[in-house]
């Protein structure tokens, strides 16, 4: 990624930066080929720096920029990991001790294709010790990494209902999002997924499946000029947006533009 940037940045040096919706274009569509994590991670910073250099430019944040801010804070989660029933629950309650309504875990360690009840059991049980620490007035979001087999994705969401997750992250492969309808219906879990696509073009036939939750990450998917294209997509289809952050303190300014 560092030589993706390297050979775009030829193409930036001595260009006006304030014509950001230009350079977009040209980044992402000058060359053969397209998309994917690192051209879009390396356009994605571009981007960012981009929006920053604007915003300084006119002596204004990012948001006065993109229409104003449009709430006073941003619902956020604690990760706890999730390895160890007992652990997870310590931390969950540990999180809720330092203020978080709500808390992100591990759905599992590496499965089989298909396991026996034992694995199904298991995934159950981690979230189940979660949903005990911290009660019914908050939330826990199980992240699967996309670890599961659709076949194993229906049976270890249908064990997970009675904890009622607020939604279940990656329940499979990003190559399968697109085919999300059929486990969309097989369970009233809402499905949350995005943090491995690049693009609008990546996210059009996933939002039609009936996904609850889209989550660009505003790093990898083109920067903030993509996530907020994707962000209006969802609305479109009644799709929540919860921008993926997992990278540190630069990289989260850009994922809350929307925040004062
Ligand atoms: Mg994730």
């Amino acid at each position: 990624m560092v030589a993706a940037v390297g050979e775009l940045a030829r193409y930036l040096v001595g260009e006006d930066p304030l014509r950001i919706e230009h350079h977009w274009q040209v980044l992402t569509k000058g060359g053969f080929y397209r998309g994917g994590p690192v051209l879009s991670s390396a356009v994605a910073g571009l981007d960012q720096a981009l929006w920053d250099i604007a915003g300084k430019a006119r002596g204004v944040p990012v948001h006065e920029l993109l229409g104003g801010p449009v709430r006073e804070s941003a619902r956020v989660y604690a990760w706890i990991g999730g390895d160890e029933p007992a652990h997870v629950a310590e931390e969950a309650s540990a999180q809720v001790e330092a203020g978080f309504s709500a808390v992100k875990m591990n759905g599992s360690a590496q499965l089989e294709a298909l396991g026996p009840p034992a694995a199904t059991r298991e995934i159950a049980r981690r979230v189940e010790a979660v949903r005990n620490a911290i009660g019914e007035e908050r939330d826990v979001v199980v992240d699967f990494h996309g670890r599961m087999s659709k076949g194993m994705a229906r049976r270890a969401l249908q064990a997970l209902e009675p904890y009622h997750p607020l939604f279940v992250e990656e329940a499979v492969r990003p190559e399968f999002s697109r085919d999300l309808r059929t486990l969309v219906e097989s369970t009233s879990i809402p499905l949350a997924t995005g943090e491995r696509l690049f693009s609008r073009w990546d996210f059009r036939d996933v939002l039609s499946t009936g996904i609850a939750v889209a989550q660009p990450d505003p790093s990898h998917a083109g920067g903030i000029s993509e996530a907020r294209r994707i962000a209006v997509m969802a609305e479109a289809w009644d799709v929540a947006l919860a921008p993926h952050c997992p990278l540190g303190p630069v990289a989260l300014a850009p994922s809350a533009p929307a925040c004062r």
